[in-house]
């Protein structure tokens, strides 16, 4: 992984978070912050999990990647941050990207107002592992 790619997000670049940064790349799984710790880890043991978390808050803080609140276990993060929607598991918690547009649009009595820029929605089910 080039350490350009990395030189725009201004925050210090250590090897662990070099580390992070290249597991999260172009990673689909929307990994919790242990997740991303237990992954980490084997390649630097002395890691510790406040080192993962502040990276993801400073990652998060830049804007690089998102923070999810929808997995009700612990927070998920997903390092794409083009607009997309999700499909959650409710039984295996897996999240799924969904990239494509589709028809859905709030009706203009119900934006109170607001100017709106943009949608992501999350379909709740039972994915087709799980079934
Ligand atoms: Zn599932
Ligand atoms: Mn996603």
């Amino acid at each position: 992984m080039p350490v350009q790619k990395y030189r725009s997000l201004q925050i210090k670049l250590t090897p662990q978070r070099l580390a992070i940064l290249s597991y999260l790349n172009g990673n689909k799984t929307h990994p919790s912050a242990e997740d991303i710790y237990k992954a980490v880890q084997k390649q630097y043991p002395t890691m510790s999990f406040a080192t993962v978390y502040n990276t993801l808050e400073a990652l998060r803080d830049k804007g690089n990647i998102r923070e999810l609140k929808i997995d009700p276990a612990k927070k998920r993060y997903d390092p794409d941050n083009t607009p997309h929607h999700h499909l959650i598991c409710v039984k295996c918690n897996c999240i799924v990207d969904i990239h494509e547009d589709f028809d859905l649009n709030l009706p203009g009595k119900l934006t109170r107002g607001f100017d709106l820029i943009g949608k992501s929605i999350e379909f709740y089910g039972i994915c087709r592992k799980c079934k």
